[in-house]
């Protein structure tokens, strides 16, 4: 068996989190080092590296990420607005190989992203 990725170890209680939901589907925990008032980070139990590994078959799975962005969204009283990432590769500066999205928000964040 291949080896656990960080958040899956995260998912499973090898490393503790800020865990703030989770389901059959996902979990959502508070990023360690967070870029705003609110930064938590909502990541498949399927360990997809990327992006660029995204299949037919995960469409559900990655609309249910948003949707529970939305809803943690809601209870983190984010009613001005948020920011939802994933970041992608080398350019992108995806630094953790399994795919999570970014929830950011509590602050007026800015456009263009450095
Ligand atoms: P990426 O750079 O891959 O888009 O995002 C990875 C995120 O994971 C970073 O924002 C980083 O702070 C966060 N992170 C890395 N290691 C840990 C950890 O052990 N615990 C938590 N909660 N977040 C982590």
């Amino acid at each position: 068996m291949s080896e656990k990725t960080l958040f899956q170890k995260i998912a499973d209680g090898d490393i503790p989190s800020d865990m703030v939901y989770e389901d059959d589907q996902c979990i959502a925990f508070r990023d360690i080092q967070p870029q705003a008032p609110v930064h938590i980070l909502i990541v498949p139990r399927k360990p997809i590296p990327s992006l660029r590994d995204l299949v037919e078959e995960d469409k559900e799975l990655m609309g249910h990420l948003f949707l529970c962005a939305a809803r943690i969204a809601e209870e983190e009283g984010l009613s001005d607005g948020y920011r939802t990432v994933f970041n992608c590769g080398e350019h992108g500066q995806q630094t953790v190989p399994h795919v999570h999205l970014h929830l950011i928000g509590g602050r007026q964040l800015r456009w263009p992203p450095g």
